[in-house]
């Protein structure tokens, strides 16, 4: 097993959802120690920001300059949006951490509250959440009850509630903006920015909204230190991540590990790598937004920059691993009809160029395609980038230009002429 167990620590154990048996194991004992020694909001943010902690969502925003971003000298109240929609395709980290500790989330959610000044937390959740929702539901019922959260924790006069509200299934409204849209009843759609939500975000209110993994791993900062927690991962990136690892490997699944371990040693040694008496043909490194990459490509660090460096993106963290006996030009024509499926229809550079990039890609995938098929589609996908209200279009415009150029000759060979 990986040396640096954090979010994960406790996932073995089948009742760590219960509240008793979460309070023997350790959690919420830094919120405790925050309240009785009454460390100020100010040191909790320092101490985040010198960890290290990047937004685990898939932008990989520092989250304690997040938090800093937030006014303090505002009449209006001040929200926490946890986002917990997760519906980027071959991502599985977040149900997780929800189903198997969700008082660890709790506990970080009442830090990020503290530090911050806010009184109201939404745990923004996926609309197929059942289970979850209902695990989350009860812990939030109990922490209550215990006095963890709810009116003057632990007689600290600091007041926060804590309330789930579930989706409805839209992919977009995992977008920031969307989620606050959907989240105040109005249809789900981006809006531009700025304003970021840290000044203008929930009902009009300065909020911040983090990703579960971010948020679970407050409690461990607190507990070791920034310093600490930052000297796990890489300069720029502390900590751990949680990977998904999906596809044609020996061991699939959910696995810790320091920011900055190489993809190479997670899909080899890891996960075992491919299937007995199959070869390698690429990999899709976090999650379907991301650039595809070939097998002489993964020797890279698992960090955010490094990964922008080398053509793809971290992104969710969820390696999607093929071996030859995948249809890349099927990928392709699956991926994008995801993309032009999910598009909001509010931009039309996405509206229409997901649509014809998905039409496109069918027409080659059912061997109707020409060459001049491929030169479209990388003349078409740039047009996605750059010119729209969110990041959905680029989400398919950097992946399709990528799989296109390396992976020409299958599509090529696809075709009749
Ligand atoms: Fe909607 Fe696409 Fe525009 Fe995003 S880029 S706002 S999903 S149309």
């Amino acid at each position: 097993m990986p040396e640096h167990i954090l979010v994960t620590r406790n996932f073995q154990y089948p009742d760590q959802p219960e509240l008793k048996i979460a309070l023997s194991r350790g959690t919420y004992e830094q919120w405790k120690r925050i309240l009785s020694e009454k460390i100020s909001p100010e040191d909790i943010i320092n101490e985040v920001k010198t960890a290290k902690l990047r937004g685990q969502g898939g932008a990989g925003f520092p989250a304690g300059v997040k938090w800093g971003f937030v006014p303090q000298d505002t009449p209006k109240p001040k929200y926490l949006c946890v986002n917990a929609d997760e519906g980027e395709p071959g991502t599985f980290k977040d149900r997780a951490l929800l189903e198997k500790d969700p008082h660890q989330l709790l506990e970080g959610i009442a830090i990020t509250c503290f530090a911050v000044g806010i009184h109201t937390a939404y745990i923004y959740m996926r609309g197929e959440f059942y289970d979850p929702q209902r695990i989350v539901q009860k812990a939030i019922d109990d922490a209550k009850k215990e006095g963890l959260l709810g009116k003057d924790i632990q007689g600290s006069g600091f007041d926060l509630e804590v309330i789930i509200h579930m989706g409805a299934g839209a992919y977009i409204c995992g977008e920031e903006t969307a989620l606050l849209n959907s989240l105040e009843g109005k249809k789900g759609w981006p809006r531009l920015k700025p304003p970021f939500p840290a000044l203008v975000g929930a009902f009009g209110c300065p909020t911040v909204i983090n990703n579960v993994e971010t948020i679970s791993g407050v409690p461990h900062i607190m507990n070791m230190g920034g310093e600490a927690f930052q000297k796990i991962g890489t300069e720029n990136d502390g900590g751990t991540k949680l990977f998904g690892i999906s596809g044609h490997v020996q061991k699939p699944g959910l696995y810790e590990l320091p920011m900055g371990t190489p993809l190479k040693e997670l899909v080899f040694d890891v996960a075992g790598g491919v299937r007995d008496g199959h070869e390698l043909k690429a990999v899709i490194p976090g999650g379907s937004s991301t650039p595809i990459l070939k097998p002489d490509e993964l020797d890279i660090p698992l960090e955010f920059e490094a990964m922008m460096e080398a053509g793809t993106m971290l992104g969710s963290g969820a390696a999607i691993v093929l071996d030859e006996t995948v249809s890349i030009p099927e990928v392709f024509m699956v991926m994008s009809r995801f993309y032009a499926h999910e598009s909001c229809g509010q931009c039309t550079p996405c509206r229409e160029g997901c649509t014809w990039i998905y039409k496109i890609a069918r027409k080659i995938y059912e061997g109707n395609g020409v060459p001049a098929d491929l030169d479209l589609i990388l003349d078409l996908a740039p047009m996605l980038d750059g010119t729209t209200v969110c990041p959905l279009g680029a989400a398919l415009a950097a992946p399709a230009i990528a799989i296109v150029e390396k992976f020409r000759d299958e599509f090529l060979g696809m075709m009749k002429n």
